[in-house]
């Protein structure tokens, strides 16, 4: 039976007492669960006896112009999924007070890794994403944690913070799981119209015609990324980055190879969403 603790103290003695019988896999998120999610879930299955997932939708990675107040929220809906994918428990915080009790102001400001793309983008929101998963790694002292490669640079600050802090939780990065026409899963694409829904798949084209320039043997970065930018102009999205840059360092890469990843953000309407993946992949 999937049980729900709704504050910190109660997370932190479920986790204590899952790890008196072997390791704790986490799987944090902001909940209006999807097929990604549960794959994250699923993956932890396998990896630990006991499955902790946290559901919460975390202010401070949000700037005040952000879609925090009508980000979706469906708790019923999400502990059905959270059964179904076989979790253990699930942690939703009663209130923001329970992460940040009153006079909160201690926060873990990650480095360059999170200055590009979306950190540039969007100033304060990994400091933010780091802090919620330090203070989630904290509580549960999980012996790993399992993130989504669709938001690839979220995983690899919050795999550097890790590893700085020694925080002791081993971070998982797990594939992107899509939709048939390959737009990749996100809570957010509740808010796209029809029409934006159609264009959306602009971003899967983008990656599939810049992967398919690269097997033809075009190794010019900045020629790839126009390419990737005229597809979503293509299909009606405004483009946010498209950029091309190393796995590990996320640094930019002018000449590419099959390691290269290319890295999507782009509007469609007011709706902004991401993507990437490797070059040399096909998925
Ligand atoms: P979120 O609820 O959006 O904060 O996401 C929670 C976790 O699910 C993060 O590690 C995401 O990277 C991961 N995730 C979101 N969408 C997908 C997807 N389509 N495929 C795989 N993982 C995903």
């Amino acid at each position: 039976m999937l049980s729900l603790v709704r504050t910190a103290h109660d997370f932190r003695r479920a986790c204590q007492e899952a790890r008196v019988d072997g390791s704790l896999a986490l799987v944090p998120t902001m909940g209006y669960l999807h097929d990604g999610h549960t794959s994250l879930i699923r993956a932890a299955r396998q990896a630990a006896p006991t499955v902790a997932v946290t559901i919460f939708v975390n202010p401070t990675q949000f700037a005040p112009n952000e879609d925090l107040a009508r980000y979706p929220r469906d708790l019923d809906g999400d502990l059905a999924k959270c059964a179904a994918a076989r979790a253990s428990f699930v942690f939703a915080p009663s209130s923001p007070g329970e992460m940040y009790p009153p006079g909160f102001q201690t926060y873990v400001e990650p480095g360059p890794l999170a200055q590009s793309l979306c950190g540039g983008r969007r100033p304060g929101h990994f400091r933010g994403v780091c802090t919620v998963v330090a203070k989630l790694f904290a509580l549960s002292r999980a012996d790993c944690a399992f993130f989504g490669e669709k938001d690839y640079q979220q995983l690899v600050v919050i795999r550097r913070m890790a590893r700085d802090l020694s925080l002791g939780t081993d971070v998982v990065g797990r594939p992107i799981v899509r939709e048939k026409d390959g737009l990749a899963l996100s809570s957010r694409n509740a808010y796209l119209s029809a029409e934006e829904r159609g264009q959306a798949v602009g971003l899967w084209c983008a990656l599939g015609e810049v992967r398919a320039r690269f097997s033809r043997g075009e190794r010019d970065g900045g020629a790839l990324e126009r390419t990737a930018i005229e597809v979503l102009e293509r299909h009606g999205a405004r483009v946010d980055y498209a950029e091309l840059r190393d796995g590990v360092e996320l640094q930019r890469r002018e000449v590419v190879d099959e390691s290269t990843r290319l890295f999507l953000a782009a509007f469609l309407g007011k709706t902004r969403l991401i993507d990437n993946g490797a070059l040399g992949e096909s998925g």
